[in-house]
């Protein structure tokens, strides 16, 4: 190993949201910063690349939100409910059944706004109201919004990526990619730096603090079953391939305490036979499959298996992965008709390659997509005959529309009944890990009994604590933007 002793004020592990949130919140307070990553520049990102931007913050309107976000001329026709602070703790708190962290819940809705006004203000980040995910345009040219994640990166992940390069250039964050990092360095037990391998080999950079932005352990197939249990090492990578725990390793066998929920994770609907389907850059997210509350969704026996309108895509959609894994062959399908499918969300559902089964019967969907034709037929006719048509069926609000089977459907029952007849094939897309380091609300890494491990700080998907189950779309990011702001504000 070359020593080069080279030093700087802060380390920063990762170049995705979090990390680059702590940088910058360093670099404003004037310390050098060096991030380390471990991607080559075309591949890095972290999973932050690969999202559709969606940052979960109060606010109390449209009216709150316009002087910070891109002007459009839809915003004169666009109603949007303000999502208030007892909205994002109570919603943090209702699907993770009361399993996170409430203090952690409490600062994250306190600040994720000042978060991403600051990013915009001090450091140019762009936002935008999402439109195309988030809304869905009245036959008067209106739209309301719905499900509390209102606001996004311009340009979904790519943008956000890129606009955060621009920023740290701009404040003289030097990022080394292909840098992966195998270790910390502790000396007399605080964190005095890293080790890190790039294309000369292994070197050291010390430092005062280390930040870990590295992401949890989705990518590693390993600790996911080790965690998560079996069959998890055949769920599909959504994002970045980079995110292998390595560091949560590293940290715990050097003291750090584990937080949050280990054994769960965030997952979903993804496409199920394109062949390129994990960790692709091109298509990012588009691979995902989030309009089923306006259909039903069957196993290959033909069987319905969850509420596909439990309530808005938002609440729901972040644990239905874990469902179809359960099913046989780990596979279902999205069924729609006609009268559903021009409402789909169109940058998933026109997708280049889309996988896709179109018929002009269910019993001929059905052969077509491998389902088991009898069953699926009366699953479909039983599903039409116990909706209630004197309920108007609206996708902006919850409408109680329900179908009353097994599972019941609670709200936006379509009845499935207008050629042309279409399936979609999913399977179980894992996002990332909900388990992460113990850290102190700072992000100050912390050992199982609660002290201080002194110059390691942890933020984003690394720092525990937060999600368990499920999780509210959007908080991602939006942690990743508070705890990176925390950490580097203190490193
Ligand atoms: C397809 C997809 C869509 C999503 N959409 C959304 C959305 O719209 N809104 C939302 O809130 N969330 C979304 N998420 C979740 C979101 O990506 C995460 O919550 C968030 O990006 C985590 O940020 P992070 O900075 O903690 O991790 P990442 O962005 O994953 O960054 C981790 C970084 O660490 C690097 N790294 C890992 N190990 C090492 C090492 N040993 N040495 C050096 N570097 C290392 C990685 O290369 C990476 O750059 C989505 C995720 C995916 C995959």
């Amino acid at each position: 190993m070359t020593d080069t002793l080279e030093q700087t004020d802060v380390i920063v592990v990762g170049a995705g949201n979090a990390a680059f949130s702590a940088a910058l919140a360093a670099r404003d307070r004037g310390r050098s910063v060096v991030m380390l990553e471990s991607a080559e520049r075309g591949s890095a990102g972290g999973n932050s690349f690969f999202t559709a931007g969606a940052t979960r913050i109060v606010h109390s309107g449209l009216e709150s939100l316009v002087d910070w976000i891109e002007p459009d001329e839809r915003h004169a026709r666009s109603e949007v409910p303000p999502y208030t602070y007892e909205d994002y703790t109570g919603d943090l708190a209702r699907v993770t059944e009361g399993r996170g962290d409430t203090e952690m819940a409490h600062i994250l809705a306190t600040e994720a706004t000042d978060a991403l006004k600051w990013l915009h203000t001090a450091h140019g980040m762009r936002y935008r109201l999402m439109y195309e995910r988030q809304a869905y345009e009245n036959p008067d040219g209106s739209f309301l919004f719905w499900g509390g994640l209102h606001v996004g990166n311009v340009d979904g992940g790519e943008g956000l990526f890129a606009d955060y390069v621009r920023a740290a250039a701009d404040a003289g964050v030097e990022v080394r990619y292909s840098s992966r990092v195998t270790d910390l360095v502790l000396e007399d037990g605080r964190v005095a730096g890293v080790t890190y391998v790039d294309d000369d080999g292994e070197k050291v950079l010390r430092a005062e603090s280390v930040v870990l932005a590295s992401g949890g352990f989705e990518a590693n197939p390993r600790m996911r079953e080790t965690y998560l249990g079996q069959g998890w090492a055949n769920a599909k990578l959504r994002g970045s391939p980079e995110n292998t725990g390595d560091l949560l390793e590293r940290a715990i066998a050097h003291g750090a305490g584990r937080a949050g929920d280990w054994s769960s994770c965030h997952s979903v609907a993804w496409d199920a036979w394109l062949e390129d389907n994990e960790s692709n850059r091109e298509l990012t997210n588009r691979l995902t499959r989030q309009s089923y509350p306006l259909g039903i969704v069957v196993n290959v026996d033909g069987e319905r298996f969850v509420d596909e309108g439990a309530d808005f895509r938002n609440y729901t959609y972040a644990k239905y992965g874990k469902e179809i894994l359960k099913q046989p062959g780990s596979v279902a399908f999205q069924i729609f008709d006609a009268t559903t499918r021009p409402m789909l969300r169109p940058q998933e559902y026109e997708m280049p390659g889309v996988s896709e089964v179109v018929a002009d019967s269910v019993g001929e969907l059905a052969t077509k997509a491998g389902i088991d034709v009898e069953a699926f037929v009366r699953t479909v006719t039983e599903f039409n005959d116990s909706i209630d048509p004197s309920i108007e069926v609206d996708p902006n609000i919850k409408d109680g529309r329900r179908a009353d089977v097994m599972p019941p459907k609670s709200n936006w029952a379509f009845p499935i009944e207008t050629a042309p007849f279409y399936a979609y094939p999913v399977t179980c897309g894992i996002t990332f890990t909900f388990g992460g380091l113990k850290g102190d609300l700072e992000g100050r890494v912390l050992r199982e009994d609660g002290s201080v491990i002194d110059g390691l700080y942890a933020c984003g998907e690394a720092l525990g604590g937060l999600f368990s189950g499920n999780y509210p779309g959007g908080s991602g990011l939006a942690a990743g933007a508070v705890w990176g702001r925390r950490a580097g504000s203190l490193a």
